[in-house]
């Protein structure tokens, strides 16, 4: 893809989707959505693990932090839009076990770099094909953006994700069908997330980081502070609260 064409489509994706405030769980093209109930969908997490009818299976659970006794807290990045090759470097020297979760048209020709990522300890999860809000779409359109990316990134990295991130955080009941048939076992939303000062915001519940807490890191609005920058300044923030970083997949699979 030529520059300006990404700078383009990463300007139109920040302004829906990770910039400012971050990829709010709750809001939809700007509006704030109704708080969710258990088993209706919506963009909280889902206390009850919703069955759907005549479906035997169990529904991913949607998480937004995870019950640990350990001082851990998850780092989590969207789309694909950042692309620094001194966060590599970072992520290597610091040994940080952070989440990636990458959309194909935003990432579109640069999974080089997450594949470099991976190499130093990131994971790869999944979040979409093309960052549509799912909520209120049909099975099969949710089905191909959550499988279809899933397919993509079997053939880039040789890997099957387990963990999905709904675009800007809104989904239903369709869209937990539609993960687990595409081998998605947990859904998972951000209960902190970093603004472009580089502070964390809670969208909801209280203030605070506390053990077992998701963090979003969405990419920047531009580029200063980098995301390292702002990765640096958030470390620093877990040192000073006695908490490290932990690798998502392996809690989410401890509490299960
Ligand atoms: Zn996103």
């Amino acid at each position: 893809m030529k520059r300006p064409a990404a700078a383009l489509l990463c300007a139109v994706l920040l302004a829906g989707c990770a910039g400012g405030a971050g990829e709010r769980p709750g809001a939809v093209d700007g509006r704030a959505q109704d708080p969710p109930r258990a088993g209706q969908g919506g963009t909280g997490p889902v206390p009850a693990l919703p069955r759907a009818e005549g479906d035997t299976r169990r529904l991913p659970p949607v998480v937004d932090h995870v019950p640990t006794r350990e001082p851990v807290v998850f780092l989590t990045y969207d789309d694909g839009a950042e692309r620094d090759p001194r966060f590599v470097g970072l992520v290597r020297e610091r040994r940080l076990p952070v989440s990636m979760f990458l959309t194909d048209s935003v990432v579109g020709p640069g999974y080089g770099h997450f594949a470099r990522l991976r190499a130093v300890g990131a994971s790869i999860q999944n979040h979409t094909l093309d960052h549509s809000a799912l909520r209120g779409l049909p099975y099969a359109g949710q089905r191909a953006e959550i499988c279809g990316q899933q397919h993509k990134l079997r053939s880039r990295f040789g890997i099957s994700p387990r963990l999905f991130r709904p675009p800007y955080g809104t989904y239903d009941r369709t869209t937990l069908r539609a993960a687990a048939d595409c081998g998605i076992t947990a859904v998972v939303l951000w209960r902190a997330s970093l603004n472009t000062d580089g502070e964390l915001t809670y969208p909801r519940g209280e203030p605070g980081l506390r053990p077992g807490d998701i963090v979003s890191v969405p990419a920047g609005e531009t580029m200063s502070p980098s995301l390292t920058e702002r990765t640096v300044r958030l470390l620093r923030e877990i040192k000073r609260k006695g908490l490290r970083v932990g690798r998502l997949e392996d809690h989410l699979e401890d509490h299960r």
